[in-house]
């Protein structure tokens, strides 16, 4: 068994949840979200599998030409679409699809002269005010990228949603209105539902879905648990105590001496810090599991070290220990750090091993 910090990835869940995800919108295309490394899974791993998706979402365009490179020959959409006019030759020599959600991005693609014609998602901001073409402008861009030789057609429609992981948060529904109103009788699929769309709004399928979390087994709403969709999490992130130690009643433990013994006790020490992407600011308290039990953290998280009060428990050197997983949610762990289970996942960094098995 490996002693280093390890993100082991359980392709049979990332089928699974597919699956799950198919059962919830059945009659969807699924546009399965790959950005930031497979949310941290290992962008080609996770593309490789993922036979049963329509299509690839990622955010930049080196994320979609290292899918390219790896083989992959499924359809790719740049979510955030080019950046710069100067993207649009590579984007066509790499069979890449694009979202227009800005005007900027309409006149390039207007003035350019491309060798073939590119699928366009045209974006809409329904209510995020982030990415997105303002309602009113959207007749007249649509009518313009309809007749241009540069954009196949029909187009796809898109919105994005803001506050779709709360489920009675009254923004998603007015979101919906605006986008329907806004697009009238446009000509074009549909696609609105990012994971907590596809597990909580039921309305917004549309004719593709674009789940992310859902895809690795988290679960996309406030408070929510995988368990709670019948998702399975595909990654174990664990790594094993390299010493046990006693310490006495009123000794401080760690940088800053900011954990006092109350009482004799015994740490473990884990291999495992911010230096692998495991959060600094986790509270004392948080929990590991240790041969099935669960564990507190006690002090503060250094690069590569955690401390660990196990107490009088029959623990050894070399013990492996789970820091999130399915018996540990990775979104617990994500609430206790005051944070999204999608920003612990994207911080595993380079040194962690990573390992791929099946069930
Ligand atoms: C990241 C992203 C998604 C996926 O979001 P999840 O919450 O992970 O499902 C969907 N659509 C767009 C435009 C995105 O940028």
């Amino acid at each position: 068994m490996s002693r280093r910090p390890l993100a082991q990835i359980n392709t049979s869940a990332l089928l699974h949840n597919v699956q799950i995800i198919r059962e919830l919108a059945p009659n969807c295309k699924i546009l399965a979200v790959l950005k930031a490394n497979a949310y941290g899974h290992g962008l080609l791993a996770v593309a490789a599998q993922l036979k049963d998706a329509h299509a690839f979402g990622v955010a930049r365009i080196d994320e979609a030409l290292m899918l390219r490179a790896g083989g992959i020959v499924k359809p790719i959409v740049l979510l955030e679409g080019f950046f710069h006019a100067d993207e649009l030759s590579q984007i066509v020599a790499s069979n890449l699809q694009v979202v227009v959600h800005h005007v900027a991005q309409v006149e390039a693609l207007l003035k350019a002269e491309l060798e073939s014609p590119i699928h366009v998602w045209l974006k809409v901001d329904s209510g995020m005010h982030r990415l997105g073409l303002a309602p009113e402008d959207f007749a007249e861009i649509y009518k313009k990228l309809s007749e241009s030789p540069n954009v196949l057609q029909p187009m796809r429609l898109m919105t994005h949603f803001a506050c779709a992981d709360e489920p009675d948060h009254p923004a998603t529904l007015q979101q919906l209105a605006l986008f329907k109103q806004t697009i009238g009788d446009a000509r074009g699929e549909i696609s609105i539902a990012n994971s907590a769309g596809v597990v909580g709004w039921p309305q917004s399928h549309g004719d593709w879905i674009r789940p992310g979390l859902a895809l690795y087994g988290v679960s996309p709403m406030t408070a929510g648990r995988a368990t709670q969709h019948r998702l399975r999490p595909m990654m174990t992130f664990s790594s094993s105590v390299i010493a046990v130690r006693p310490v006495k009643k009123g000794e401080a433990v760690g940088y800053g001496a900011t954990w006092i013994a109350p009482r004799d006790t015994r740490l473990a020490i884990v291999a495992i810090g911010y230096g692998d992407g495991y959060p600094r600011n986790a509270p004392c308290g948080t929990p590991v599991l240790i041969n099935g039990t669960r564990y507190p953290i006690v002090g503060r998280v250094s690069m590569d070290m955690t401390t660990v009060d196990i107490g009088d428990a029959d623990i050894e050197h070399g013990a492996q220990v789970v820091l999130w997983g399915e018996q540990l949610p990775v979104e617990e762990i994500a609430e206790l750090v005051q944070t999204i289970p999608y920003e612990l996942l994207c911080n595993i960094t380079s040194r962690v091993q990573f390992r791929y098995i099946s069930d």
